[in-house]
C-alpha cells in the first residue's frame, strides 16, 4: 500500500509474455479452468487472473517460460489451444481493420 497511489486511477497489469506493464484495457485477462488457460476480453470470469498482450509473441514468450501456470497458481501445464486461437483471430481482425 505504499507509493501507488495512481494504482485505482490508472490500473496497469504487467504482460506475462514480454513482462512490461501496461494499462488493464491493453491486456488480456486469462483465467485457468480446469486445465485450459481462456481468455477472459470482458474479466467477468471468477478466480485469478493473468494479463498478457492480445499478440501470438506475447503469448509465445509466455507458454515457453511457462508464466501462466505460475501467474495463476496452477501446478500443471495448461492448455494454451484456445487461448492462442483466440488470439491468432484477434490480431487478423486488428490488422484487416487498418
Ligand atoms: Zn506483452
Amino acid at each position: 500500500m505504499s507509493g501507488r497511489t495512481c494504482a485505482r486511477a490508472c490500473p496497469e497489469r504487467t504482460c506475462v509474455g514480454c513482462r512490461e506493464r501496461a494499462a488493464k484495457a491493453e491486456l488480456l485477462r486469462i483465467v485457468a479452468i480446469k486445465d485450459a488457460c481462456v481468455p477472459d476480453p470482458r474479466g467477468t470470469l471468477p478466480g485469478r487472473g493473468a494479463y498478457v498482450h492480445p499478440a501470438p509473441v506475447c503469448l509465445d514468450q509466455a507458454v515457453r517460460r511457462r508464466a501462466f501456470p505460475r501467474a495463476l497458481r496452477v501446478p500443471g501445464p495448461l492448455d494454451t489451444k484456445a487461448l492462442r486461437r483466440y488470439v491468432e483471430q484477434t490480431t487478423v481482425a486488428e490488422q484487416a481493420t487498418r
